[in-house]
């Protein structure tokens, strides 16, 4: 088994990595388990973002690490709130007060279109020059109800018109199989197969 240690504290998140690494050779250390902190995330991409995070994680526990930075851009609000998106209400990070905000900055606008974003990186070392980078979106739409009580954050407002269900009606494996997150880690998973046959 091959360690890896995950950079994020977010319990929904190291949920998601778990459940899909688990079918993989991965021993997957959540950072908070090895004492580590989180990292800064000064950036305004998405790219940048999760690649500090990996970094930290890989310097801190000189193991290979995986980060992700994610968040959901509403369409009208030119990306809002983007890679702002875990404290857009401000600190400390408060799910219910994000999705308070969001629906009314959103109040009387008829394009309720969004995407959550994932940017997943992965190091072998701190100083790794080859970083393994995929970003990928998720397209739905925002409702102004909240609706299913599964997954974490903006979730009960992401409705996916072509299931007629938001993210957090879906069960777990479902949104693992065609999330944000589920895609990117999808594609990393064929770079890194690909990589190590051809090594
Ligand atoms: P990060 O941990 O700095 O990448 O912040 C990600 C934030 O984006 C989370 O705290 C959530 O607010 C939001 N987010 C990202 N992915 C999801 C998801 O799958 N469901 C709900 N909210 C998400």
């Amino acid at each position: 088994m091959q360690k890896l240690v995950l950079a994020s504290n977010n319990t929904g998140k190291v949920r998601e990595f778990q459940a899909l690494l688990a079918p993989l050779n991965f021993q997957v250390i959540p950072q908070g388990e090895l004492g580590i902190p989180s990292a800064e995330e000064p950036h305004h991409t998405f790219i940048e973002n999760a690649l500090a995070k990996a970094r930290h994680a890989s310097a801190a526990s000189g193991l290979p690490a995986l980060a992700d930075d994610s968040g959901i851009c509403a369409h009208v609000l030119n990306g809002q709130p983007g890679v702002l998106s875990a404290r857009f209400a401000g600190e400390p990070a408060n799910d219910a007060a994000n999705n308070q905000k969001l629906i009314q900055e959103l109040k009387g606008q008829i394009n309720r279109g969004a995407h959550y974003v994932c940017a997943l990186v992965f190091v072998n070392s701190a100083d790794d020059p080859e970083p393994m980078i995929v970003q990928t979106r998720w397209y739905g739409t925002l409702i102004d109800d909240p609706k299913g009580t599964n997954g974490f954050g903006y979730d009960p407002y992401f409705f996916l018109p072509e299931l007629g269900l938001t993210a957090a009606e879906l069960k777990p494996e479902k949104k693992n199989a065609i999330s944000h997150r589920g895609q990117a880690l999808r594609e990393l998973i064929i770079q890194l197969q690909t990589r190590s046959s051809r090594a």
